[in-house]
């Protein structure tokens, strides 16, 4: 394994124009990045297919395990196309149709075709990020008359945001449905939905991944308030949680933002589900060289909150310094976990009624004694990943690293808090085995004579039960 950039909290990078060639791909991994995202709401699927097989070529190269992330669109609703220099003020009326015309400052066109079943008088509509705001007047059969709030530009293709309505559209549309299979395809290692309302979202995507027989994980992007709403159902329904910034803070007020997403944290951290903190998290860095010091406290305190990981969006898909957006992220990073003890974080207690009681108190017991020993590593083994994803939730100061023989889990894994993983195929003999484990991490400079560390196993390791064993050892 490259031993480029070894930080705790993980750091995605959106691919887009900007990136989305062989050598800057490179630069970003070296430069810190731990995930892709491909944003399925650009790009077609060669343009993503060409990328996916950068990645998985990088990975050979370097000896990486970096993660694909496709980020589904989910039932975004959109302006059609609208003639140039058009602009509303307050107090103007404005139509919204779900014909299919160039719009004007009089009356717009929307991809979204239920729009007048969906929102009532009174209400208000979004438009460009909130920069323009709508009250419903009056709703007919295929048209939604408003009255402007906030006025300003309007642009073709924007954004609509319906924060007061109950928006009726599928959480998989049908060119998710056609992303989706193509993520399945080429078999990614997280998929991320957008728009997120129910538990049932995330349920039925499982399904569809489950049918193909595929080992892809769930992210559900929290930014609609019903999200918010049902956080601890969606949580527990998940495999990852993302707090997407962009909507969330259109779709609810934007003050109400930074504790939502210090709660989100906290309830991951203590279920043991991974959480993205995403957008504008070093936004000014898609123009300028450097980052604002208000960016630079944004990402330190999502790390100090407890975030697994941290997110670039438009800085590494669109942006003037993708390489530079990422070595600033790692900085920060770097800067704040030298600073272990004020990472604030709960420990996810084991549950006695859990049929993972057993291990998952095993797992908190090793972390414990890692404090204690002031031990330099956790070494795990694993084939589903449980012992990789208690580990991390426990935080501990010392390294994990986690082998196994599961080639998919080793790119899934690289998305959580302090997981680093190795290819291994173990052998009969637990002895030999653990033998084995100390000279790899030794020859990459991981462990050095007289460190102690710690190991989990499964023993007899040939029966690969769950994990049943925790050895202190000092390296030899
Ligand atoms: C967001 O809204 O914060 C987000 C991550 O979603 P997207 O970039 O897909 O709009």
């Amino acid at each position: 394994m490259e031993k480029i950039i070894f930080n705790k909290t993980k750091v995605i990078a959106t691919v887009g124009p900007a990136s989305n060639n062989k050598q800057t791909l490179k630069e970003l991994i070296i430069a810190g990045a731990d995930v892709f995202r491909l944003n399925f709401s650009h790009g077609s699927h060669e343009d993503h297919a060409k990328v996916i097989g950068y990645i998985r070529e990088l990975n050979k190269e370097l000896g990486t395990h970096i993660s694909i992330l496709q980020d589904l669109q989910g039932p975004k609703i959109r302006l059609n196309m609208v003639e140039e220099g058009c602009e509303v003020k307050g107090g103007d009326k404005l139509i919204i149709s779900t014909s299919d015309t160039v719009g004007n400052a009089k009356k717009v066109s929307t991809t979204y075709k239920q729009l007048p079943q969906d929102v009532k008088p009174g209400e208000t509509i979004l438009i460009d990020d909130g920069k323009i705001e709508l009250k419903v007047d009056s709703v007919k059969k295929d048209e939604v008359v408003t009255t402007v709030v906030h006025g300003g530009p309007l642009l073709s293709k924007k954004g609509i945001n319906l924060p007061s309505s109950n928006v009726s559209a599928p959480s998989l549309t049908p060119k998710d449905i056609e992303d989706l299979n193509f993520g399945i395809e080429n078999d990614v290692d997280w998929i991320a939905l957008s728009f997120v309302r129910d538990p049932l979202d995330i349920i039925d995507l499982k399904i569809r991944i489950e049918a193909a027989g595929k080992d892809i994980r769930v992210v559900a992007k929290i930014e609609k308030p019903e999200a918010v709403r049902k956080i601890d159902a969606i949580i527990e329904a998940t495999d990852a949680i993302m707090v997407a910034r962009g909507d969330l803070g259109v779709e609810i007020e934007m003050e109400d933002v930074p504790m939502i997403q210090k709660r989100i944290i906290n309830k991951c951290n203590l279920a043991a589900k991974p959480v993205i903190v995403a957008t504008q998290m070093l936004e000014s860095m898609i123009e300028n060289a450097r980052p604002t010091r208000a960016e630079t406290n944004d990402v330190a305190n999502s790390v100090i909150d407890g975030a697994d990981t941290v997110m670039l969006s438009a800085e590494t898909a669109a942006g003037k310094y993708p390489v530079l957006a990422v070595k600033s992220m790692t900085r920060i990073i770097k800067s704040v976990e030298a600073n272990y003890e004020s990472i604030y974080f709960k420990y996810a207690e084991p549950n006695p009624e859990s049929p993972d009681f057993y291990p998952a108190s095993l797992v908190q017991n090793s972390v414990r004694l890692s404090y204690e020993t002031q031990a330099e590593v956790i070494a795990g083994m694993t084939w589903s990943g449980f012992t990789a994803w208690k580990l991390s939730a426990n935080r501990p100061k010392a390294n994990i690293f986690i082998f196994t023989g599961n080639e998919k889990l080793l790119t899934i894994m690289n998305l959580i808090w302090g997981v680093r993983g190795y290819h291994f195929e173990s052998h009969i003999s637990t002895d030999e085995t653990m033998a084995e484990v100390e000279k790899i991490l030794k020859k990459d400079g991981y462990l050095k004579k007289g460190d102690a560390y710690i190991t989990m196993a499964s023993m007899p390791i040939a029966k690969k039960y769950r994990t049943n064993m925790m050895k202190l050892k000092v390296t030899e």
